[in-house]
């Protein structure tokens, strides 16, 4: 016995680095990726995931936004939460949810009301992206401003209350939202590393560094790259929803004191931020109050930004100067001041 002892110490050892090193190529061998492309939330989305669960994560990613979109954000969807809201002017909030419509209001509140979630009456009016386009009368816009105004909705943690005529739309939110959602579920799932792009918001989760294309205002492909870590990036840009009368060019986002379309001196606002529903919020809030305001803004909630105006001139918050890169030189940056 005693003299077989190192032997079979030594087979032991032997056993144990061979079964270490099958598992090792079986953990490899089974790491899979997957792409999956849909439509939801009235956009193009995609999610490329890789992990041992890429398939099922991929498919988790379209069920969530899928879901949120019919059954709780669209306020066209019947069957949706803020459907209900509209129509009852009462609606209880999951509790699940609840971190989402506080975010929305604080953001609402310190962004000097620049993100506005009661815009819907007026983006009907607009109906831009719809075959109802067309630019209203001034007294039907001033009629639907009136009714407007997220300072008269209440939440009150769990219940949220609107007054008759307001229409809540969560068009500037809502991809935000399902990112952190998604993000959320992948915690507890397989996945190695993701990138889930609903529309202009992108979620990039795992380990190492992502590299982002920012889209080139009106043209197509990418005018710059941003090297990042995980976290969640959204741009909102005149650019991707509009039409043009009379010469003149209508987009989507409003600038809610006016009802018109916002028109601050930018094409194209990217936020930087560890929260989907934040970045998403921000792009849109930071797009209607210009490139003061909104580095002001992105500063209060600690998110970085990369601002494009009218004049092909980027602007960029200090936090992620040393990583972007600009691809297409007709654009330059803004010196150092
Ligand atoms: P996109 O949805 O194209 O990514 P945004 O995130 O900027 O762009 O959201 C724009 C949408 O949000 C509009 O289509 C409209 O539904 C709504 N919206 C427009 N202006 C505002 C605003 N000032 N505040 C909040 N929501 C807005
Ligand atoms: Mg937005």
């Amino acid at each position: 016995m005693g003299i077989n002892a190192p032997r079979s110490k030594k087979l032991l050892i032997a056993l144990l680095v061979a079964v270490l090193a099958a598992a090792g190529i079986f953990l490899i061998l089974t790491q899979k990726e997957y792409s999956l492309d849909f439509m939801a939330m009235d956009t193009y989305d995609s999610v490329k995931v890789s992990g041992l669960e890429a398939k099922a994560a991929a498919e988790k990613a379209r069920e969530i936004t899928e879901n949120l979109d019919v059954n709780v954000l669209s306020r066209h969807s019947e069957k949706s939460l803020i459907y209900a809201l509209n129509r009852d002017g009462k609606a209880k909030i999951p509790t699940e949810y609840s971190q989402y419509f506080n975010t929305m209001t604080g953001a609402f509140y310190e962004s000097g009301g620049a993100f506005d979630f009661t815009l819907g009456k007026i983006s009907d009016l607009w109906g831009i992206g719809t075959d109802n386009e067309r630019v209203p009368e001034e007294d039907e816009i001033k009629a639907a401003l009136d009714k407007a105004g997220a300072d008269k909705a209440v939440f009150d943690g769990g219940t949220f209350t609107v007054p008759e005529g307001l229409s809540v739309d969560m068009g500037a939110a809502g991809k935000g939202i399902a990112l952190d959602e998604i993000r959320k579920a992948y915690g507890s799932m397989l996945v190695r590393r993701a990138v889930v792009s609903l529309g202009g918001s992108i979620l990039l989760y795992g380990k190492g560094d992502f590299t982002v294309g920012i889209q080139t205002p009106g043209g197509s492909g990418y005018m710059a790259v941003l090297n990042l870590k995980q976290c969640c990036v959204s741009t909102s840009g005149s650019y991707e929803r509009y039409f043009e009368k009379d010469g003149v060019r209508y987009h989507h986002i409003l600038d809610p004191e006016t009802g018109y379309p916002a028109d601050s001196g930018l094409v194209s606002v990217t936020v930087v931020s560890d929260s989907g529903t934040l970045s998403d919020i921000l792009s849109t809030a930071c797009f209607v109050l210009g490139l003061e305001n909104g580095k002001a803004l992105c500063e209060k909630f600690g998110c970085e930004a990369v601002f494009i105006d009218i004049e092909n001139t980027v602007h960029v918050t200090d936090g992620i100067k040393d990583k972007l890169e600009i691809t297409d030189d007709t654009y330059r940056i803004e010196e150092s001041r």
